[in-house]
């Protein structure tokens, strides 16, 4: 892969707990993860439920602190850079995230006040179907709905990297092609995209690159025509005698 990475991830460990019903004993969730992500691609972490990849994103992010490993996100360290880097990061906050009395335009309108160059929020808001519940309180949004608003203030701040934990969770067929669209738009003009999902369909019409993550360790990573290529292989290798 070429250009500058917007991510670095060598080694990251990370352990939780004392946890009661283990004994008392710390839990690793996160055995040595290595991931590189480049700004202007789509680099996918691909897991089932308890993975990890939620835990990849927040310690990336500085929201947890890491047991051990390196991470540089936009070349600082996420658990000690300050606001600077805040502002240079997109996240999109799951629906429990979303104050549920406010107004998704409204709310946009108060996170892109926090930036200094945000996109147009009308604008925003009407590419992601939002624009006809300026006037709904969030708590009565589908989970599609609260989803789009989500990624909406993820990214009105123009942010040059963005974190999407599960973006087409919860989306019907066309809001999620509204989503994918929009992801390959800024992709395009140089945003650099992390995300997760369980679905392989969404890494093969989103990933540049995908890495696999299965409980707490990278166990494949390359494009999705390496990985699809590499898994019919060993099939075959299974039923080709
Ligand atoms: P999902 O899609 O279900 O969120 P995930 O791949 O994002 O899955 P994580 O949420 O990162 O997975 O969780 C990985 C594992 O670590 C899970 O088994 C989870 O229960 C466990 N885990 C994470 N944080 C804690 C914690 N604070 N205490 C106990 N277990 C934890």
């Amino acid at each position: 892969r070429t250009g500058s990475p917007c991510l670095e991830i060598e080694g990251l460990i990370h352990d939780v707990g004392p946890i009661a019903a283990e004994g008392g004993r710390m839990k690793r969730v996160l055995a040595g993860v290595d991931l590189t992500a480049y700004a202007g691609q789509v680099t996918v972490l691909l897991g089932v439920n308890g993975a990890g990849k939620t835990t990849t994103l927040e310690c990336a992010q500085g929201l947890r602190r890491r047991t051990g490993g390196f991470i540089r996100l936009l070349g600082e360290d996420p658990q000690t850079a300050g606001a600077d880097l805040r502002a240079r990061v997109g996240v999109m906050l799951q629906d429990g995230g979303l104050p549920p009395s406010a107004r998704p335009i409204a709310l946009l309108k108060h996170v892109a006040g926090m930036y200094r160059n945000p996109l147009p929020v009308d604008e925003l808001a009407e590419r992601l179907g939002l624009d006809q519940f300026s006037g709904t309180n969030i708590r009565r949004l589908s989970g599609g709905q609260k989803q789009r608003v989500a990624l909406a203030a993820a990214l009105v701040g123009r942010p040059e990297v963005v974190f999407l934990d599960e973006p087409s969770a919860g989306l019907d067929p066309q809001s999620r092609q509204v989503v994918f669209d929009l992801i390959h738009e800024l992709r395009a003009q140089g945003l650099g995209i992390i995300l997760t999902t369980h679905l392989l369909d969404d890494a093969e019409r989103l990933a540049d690159w995908v890495a696999i993550l299965d409980r707490g360790h990278i166990v494949a990573e390359g494009t999705v025509a390496e990985l699809l290529g590499g898994a019919t292989q060993a099939a075959r290798r299974m039923t080709v005698r």
